[in-house]
């Protein structure tokens, strides 16, 4: 199983007005081809940082990103904005939470489509016929006539697939999914994500998901990393990940999980806040909230470890924990 990215001691810290607030501090995980793989954690934890630093997509331009983004290779971190202009879309893809911010309201989808399939210079007649082969491949109902609709006239569902179809025309390697169906009512949430798994096993594009609903994380990746206050504290397989948690936090949460409905599925069901992100001092992040935290987990790092083949933890807990 091939590396396709690989990022390492990713560190992205916000300068805001007194200071700055360190959103994700020493992220490692590599994402292989054609794997899926899901980043977890609650609202903030620093998720959509890490996916819009990897094509540099951080909309208020306040960020400093330290470490490694190896993408076939090359570090995007140090890549010109030049050549991340030349993996953006084509190698790799993004679809975001609300179509509609990337739509354009005056041309029909179809047409939008389109035009991301003549950047490769294939002639229009063929161009039309692959945005109606992309449209069938995404499931859209009634292919030929919503690729002639308006963003407006379609429901959020089908614009969603309006933007995977777009995505996949130019047959990147990678998707970044940054919760692609929050927006959407949990049936058609569900249809868009086994939607993108049977993409991948077609197309066989890797995907990196980010989604609260944990069930579909559970159905559909490989892989799950889960986050905590812009610390990545545990990866592993669905199985790691879902039957055998190690760290206290990853364990709470999937205590937590039948308790979780969809939109307050946010966890407020752990003791105690998140720590104020803007002192970089020394620490676990979760000791304050830990059950188990001892005096060193508030004065040490804990260094991420690997305990299997396929599952890493960040915690000094040499057996892991299991409060389920
Ligand atoms: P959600 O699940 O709500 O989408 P998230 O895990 O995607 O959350 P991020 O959006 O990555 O979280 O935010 C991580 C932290 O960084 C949060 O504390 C957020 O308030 C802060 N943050 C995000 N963007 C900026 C910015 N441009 N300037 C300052 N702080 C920011
Ligand atoms: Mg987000």
């Amino acid at each position: 199983n091939e590396e396709l990215l690989r990022i390492d001691n990713l560190s992205v810290d916000y300068k805001v007005r007194d200071g700055f607030l360190s959103a994700v501090k020493n992220a490692s995980f590599e994402i292989r081809k054609k794997e899926i793989f899901a980043i977890v954690g609650e609202s903030g934890c620093g998720k959509s940082t890490i996916a819009h630093s990897i094509l540099r997509l951080l909309p208020e331009h306040n960020e400093i990103i330290k470490g490694q983004i190896m993408f076939k290779g090359k570090d995007l971190n140090q890549a010109t904005e030049k050549e991340l202009e030349a993996v953006r879309g084509k190698q790799i893809g993004m679809i975001f939470q609300n179509p509609l911010d990337s739509l354009n309201p005056v041309y029909t989808t179809g047409k939008q489509v389109e035009e991301g399939i003549l950047i490769d210079k294939i002639p229009r007649e063929e161009a039309w016929n692959r945005v109606i082969e992309m449209y069938k491949d995404v499931k859209m109902p009634d292919a030929e006539r919503r690729a002639k609709s308006y963003p407006h006239e379609l429901s959020g569902g089908m614009r969603q697939r309006v933007m995977i179809a777009m995505m996949l025309a130019r047959d990147p390697n990678l998707l970044i999914a940054d919760e692609p169906t929050t927006a959407l009512d949990v049936t058609i949430e569900a249809q868009i994500l086994r939607l993108i798994k049977q993409l991948r096993d077609e197309y066989g594009t890797a995907v990196m998901l980010i989604t609260h609903n944990f069930g579909l994380v559970a159905e559909i990746a490989d892989y799950v990393a889960v986050m905590y206050a812009g610390m990545i504290v545990e990866t592993g397989t669905v199985y790691d990940i879902f039957d055998h948690p190690m760290h206290p936090y990853s364990s709470l949460l999937m205590k937590a999980l039948p308790r979780m409905t969809k939109k307050e599925g946010r966890l407020t069901t752990i003791d105690g806040s998140v720590p104020r992100l803007t002192s970089d001092k020394p620490g676990c992040r979760f000791a304050n909230r830990c059950p188990f935290a001892k005096e060193r987990c508030f004065n040490e790092d804990p260094d991420i470890r690997k305990i299997s083949e396929t599952h890493n933890v960040r915690c000094f807990l040499e057996k892991g924990v299991d409060v389920r």
